[in-house]
């Protein structure tokens, strides 16, 4: 008889419990793993896929109105029909769910389609009431939108529920200038909604390099999104007609008929049992592991969101990949967390690799910057007044790139290509002496003077 149930139970079929369960499964492991929602997590069920899908739908507001510069004849308005591109997006979500629960299968992956709990060091409680050992635990639960405490809050919705919207809302408050407010900021405002970004600060994208953040303000402003700055809830009335007023410090009332609160995403890890284990957390709440992925108890791990390191689908894979070799396959392996590229998918898109220029500049003392203001061609001819912005950040002591950091269209294309060599510690000569492709907005990475 084996000692334990399963050599591995992964709570969370999210990025990271699904890569680290699969992987495992083909060393040979006996694996399970437990999702109360859906398979695919955040962001293939309510995060990156869904979103995505919404940029491209939303951008077609633009580029209906460019086609006619570029001679096509459409006759009258263009209408768009929020319902049909929701279903369609849900439905492609069906869709990779499947897919995932299928690649589960295909590896004897057993699944538990309800919640589990840790309810010690090597065993799992399931919703039903049964219980479960295993050798090893993973917790890949992710995280949970924040959501600030204020008179009125019921009201709102997060990034979980905006994907189902019975209407497209006319009027919307966003709450927060991260990810998500300027992702969703957006999609609404290409899709005709009038859109109202509230936040505590008066910075937008608190981690990007600040022209890049400038730029994306300026733009975001011109195309009509409002921006409220130094400004915290306080209170939201649901009125009689149904809409919504909102209050905030320092601005207007204003009335909506959506509030999407973006203000932060914490580690799942309530009511997880995680304390019957013993199992340590920080003070934000998210679980401590050392660089293999290991909590302070030698059979559980803990992998994704829930750890807090990078809150990043990419990272949580690559920490789930690392745990399954290093656990099942003999092979100890971490993550290298350095210069891991990001992009926000707003109107247009940013993206960023390395340092931006003030962490370079407090860091290295001295720098050189190169930047690029230019109107992509398309631009141009739809007399479109958007300016595109490419800027390098060079190490001035050995030439070495330490920060590359892009907003214009198409840029997370353009720099997840470009970060391979950003990565790989080229220098601004390097990218100099690659002849241009020319003509390309990417180009001007190599012609930036
Ligand atoms: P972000 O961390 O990106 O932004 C949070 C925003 O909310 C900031 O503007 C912050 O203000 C504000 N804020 C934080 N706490 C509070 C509070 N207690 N009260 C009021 N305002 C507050 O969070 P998101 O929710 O947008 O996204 C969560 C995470 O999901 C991101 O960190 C990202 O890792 C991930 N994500 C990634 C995407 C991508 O890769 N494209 C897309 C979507 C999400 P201030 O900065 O002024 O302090």
């Amino acid at each position: 008889m084996a000692e334990y149930d399963y050599d591995l139970f992964v709570i969370g079929a999210g990025s990271g419990g699904v890569r680290a369960a699969r992987v495992s499964a083909a060393y040979g492991a006996k694996v399970a793993i437990a999702e109360e929602h859906k398979v695919g997590g955040t962001c293939v069920i309510r995060g990156c896929v869904p979103k995505k899908l919404l940029v491209y739908g939303a951008h077609f507001a633009e580029d209906l109105k460019d086609a006619r510069k570029f001679g096509w004849k459409l006759d009258g308005e263009p209408d768009f029909d929020w319902a049909t591109l929701r279903d369609n997006v849900l439905s492609e979500v069906e869709r990779i769910n499947g897919a995932y629960t299928d690649t589960l299968n295909s590896h004897d992956v057993e699944i538990f389609h309800e919640r589990a709990t840790v309810s010690g060091p090597n065993e799992i409680t399931l919703a039903s009431g049964d219980t479960k050992t295993a050798k090893y635990i993973l917790i890949a639960t992710g995280a949970w939108p924040h959501v600030p405490e204020f008179p009125g809050s019921e009201h709102v919705v997060t990034s979980n529920e905006v994907f189902h919207l019975e209407e497209l809302p006319r009027r919307v408050v966003i709450a927060g200038a991260g990810y998500i407010a300027n992702e969703f900021a957006g999609i609404f405002n290409k899709l005709g909604s009038r859109v109202t970004l509230v936040n505590r600060s008066d910075v937008i994208l608190r981690q990007y390099d600040h022209s890049i953040r400038d730029r994306l303000l300026q733009i975001a402003t011109t195309k009509g999104i409002e921006f409220c700055f130094h400004a915290e809830f306080e209170s939201i009335e649901k009125q009689d007609d149904g809409s919504l007023l909102v209050k905030v410090t320092n601005h207007e009332p204003r009335e909506a008929d959506l509030v999407l609160v973006a203000t932060g995403r914490v580690p799942n890890t309530d009511g997880l049992g995680l304390d019957s284990a013993g199992v340590e957390l920080d003070e934000d709440g998210a679980i401590k592991v050392d660089e293999y992925s290991k909590t302070n108890i030698d059979s559980i791990y803990a992998v994704g969101d829930v750890t807090n390191r990078v809150q990043l689908t990419p990272v949580a894979i690559r920490e789930g990949h690392a745990f399954a070799d290093t656990v099942f396959n003999g092979k100890p392996t971490t993550v290298d967390y350095d210069c891991i590229p990001s992009a926000v998918f707003s109107h247009p898109p940013l993206a960023g690799v390395g340092m931006t220029e003030s962490e370079a500049r407090n860091t290295l003392g001295s720098i050189k910057v190169y930047q690029s203001d230019f109107r992509a061609m398309k631009n141009v001819l739809a007399e479109r007044n958007e300016r595109a912005l490419y800027k390098m950040i060079t190490d001035a002591d050995t030439d070495r790139i330490v920060g590359l950091h892009m907003i214009g269209p198409d840029a997370p294309e353009i720099l997840q290509a470009a970060a391979v060599a950003v990565k790989a510690g080229l220098s601004k000569s390097d990218f100099d002496n690659v002849v241009a492709l020319h003509p390309t907005m990417a180009e001007e990475l190599v012609l930036l003077r």
